[in-house]
């Protein structure tokens, strides 16, 4: 057994998960980055004990990989040789609803679906919401700053936190379970912690902003020509939805037929085919009144021709229908494998351009290419999944792309991070000042380079 084994075995509640014990679970997350076992698994239940393994961990010089509910889609919770695997699973739970803030105190294991019914139990909406929404974890959610669908009205997980408490590399906990929107005091730190994907801390309990429950919803799913009606489309529904629009998912023909096509229980609610399709929605504080404004509005924008075809949900299954096409990705996984799969935002006056080209450009590298686009599209942020059949051919894939990224002043991570998988084009997006500034970061908060190393920033020669 190794000394670092051993000066922890005592200090845990639960045992290290050791050898045959270790789940292949642990040893991968849902990307197609390389698995590896961990040396072993700890699964602390406390802030306390996650101090104390990190303590421990740097008195023996041991590499440590932080692990959440796993559905991250760029390698960065996969072990590499010899490191030890941390998981929140355990340190779970939530701790307050504070009706009169209206912030919800949890832990950092709590998955976020959890985290979501109890808000809504209380009355309240946490408005974070993503496909891997049941595996997930919060913690996971602030590390990487996840997206989802409901970044246009609430923002990002970073506007969704108000207070934070993190473990650093050499055990310190740096607790700020501030609930307060105004806090100006000196640096805001529980910013270094949101989005550095477990470089800089290992984040172990958020205090969440909770806002109140829309009283209504209505949805519809619309059929467009092109590019140019899509912007239209969405500048419309953000004027005469007067703030009220919640999601405004874009699917180009490529991604809509394949989900109908191929997804189980999955339907077009058009008989006929159109280019692209747009789910959106509209939430506000009465059904009747709000169903007349988004019936009104929609109509009128098919007088116009800005939309060619409409369905309007007229219930929730309906509705549910039209999320499982948009949702349906998560499906594909069995029909196309050895894919690369790109989350990056361009600017959205250049997004038709910057689609062109990478068409133009991949296609004549790789003219049996499946491509399949889709996204949130009003966040500037496109999903974009492309495959030969033949694992050769990744690499190649993103080199096309993220170089377009570049080109086009994008960025290679709009919402699921660089992990393993982007270290090559950071680059592109951020500049050299930029990079050296978080090099310096890392080595402050984190001088032996114990947390998560090789992540995010490649490893120092
Ligand atoms: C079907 C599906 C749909 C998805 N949709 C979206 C989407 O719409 N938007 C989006 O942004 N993402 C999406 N994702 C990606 C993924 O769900 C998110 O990145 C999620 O936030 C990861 O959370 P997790 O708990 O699974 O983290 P993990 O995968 O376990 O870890 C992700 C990263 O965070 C670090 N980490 C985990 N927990 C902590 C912690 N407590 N402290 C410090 N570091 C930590 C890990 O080391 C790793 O680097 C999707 C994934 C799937 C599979």
């Amino acid at each position: 057994m190794s000394q670092v084994i051993a000066a922890l075995q005592p200090l845990l509640s639960s045992p290290l998960l050791l050898g045959a014990d270790i789940g292949e679970r642990y040893s991968h997350d849902w990307s197609s980055e390389p698995a590896c076992m961990p040396i072993a698994v700890a699964r602390p239940a406390s802030t306390e004990e996650v101090a104390s393994i990190l303590r421990t961990c740097a008195a023996h010089a041991q590499p440590v990989v932080v692990q959440g509910g796993l559905s991250g889609l760029c390698g960065g919770a996969n072990p590499q040789r010899g490191e030890l695997a941390l998981s929140l699973e355990r340190l779970s739970g939530i701790e307050e609803i504070d009706h009169a803030a209206m912030t919800m105190t949890v832990k950092a294991g709590t998955p976020l679906q959890v985290i979501q019914e109890a808000a809504a139990a209380a009355g309240f909406v946490f408005p974070l919401d993503l496909g891997a929404r049941g595996s997930c974890n919060i913690g996971g959610n602030i590390a990487t700053n996840a997206g989802g669908n409901q970044v246009l009205r609430f923002g990002m997980t970073r506007n969704l936190v108000l207070g934070l408490e993190a473990v650093l590399a050499d055990g310190t906990v740096v607790s700020s379970l501030n609930k307060m929107l105004k806090n100006n005091a000196a640096y805001d730190l529980k910013q270094l912690f949101i989005g550095s994907e477990g470089t800089l801390g290992i984040v172990t309990r958020a205090v969440l902003r909770l806002y109140p429950r829309a009283q209504s919803r209505c949805s519809a799913l619309l059929a467009l020509r092109d590019f140019p009606q899509v912007i239209d489309l969405l500048h419309r529904l953000s004027r005469d939805f007067a703030g009220g629009l919640s999601a405004f998912e874009v699917m180009w023909d490529s991604y809509y037929h394949y989900i109908t096509d191929h997804v189980k229980g999955v339907a077009s609610p058009f008989a006929e085919r159109f280019p692209l399709y747009a789910l959106v929605e509209l939430e506000g504080g009465n059904q009747q009144r709000d169903q007349m404004l988004f019936e009104s509005v929609l109509g009128e924008a098919l007088e116009q021709g800005t939309v060619i075809d409409a369905v309007i949900a007229a219930s929730q299954r309906d509705r549910e229908r039209f999320w499982k096409i948009r949702d349906g990705v998560a499906e594909i996984g069995v029909f196309i494998r050895d894919s690369a799969n790109f989350d990056v935002s361009v600017p959205i006056s250049a997004m038709q351009e910057f689609l062109a080209s990478i068409d133009k450009d991949m296609r004549a590298q790789f003219p049996d290419l499946t491509k399949l686009v889709f996204g949130h599209v009003a966040d500037s942020n496109l999903h974009i999944i492309c495959a030969t059949g033949r694992r050769e051919d990744i690499k190649p894939l993103y080199k096309v792309l993220y170089d377009t990224v570049g080109r086009f002043q994008g960025s290679v991570s709009a919402e699921h991070g660089i992990g393993v998988q982007k270290l090559d084009y950071l680059y592109h997006s951020r500049t050299p000042a930029e990079l050296a500034l978080m090099r310096s970061l890392k080595q402050a908060l984190d001088p032996q380079g114990l947390l998560n190393p090789g992540r995010v920033l490649r490893r120092e020669p």
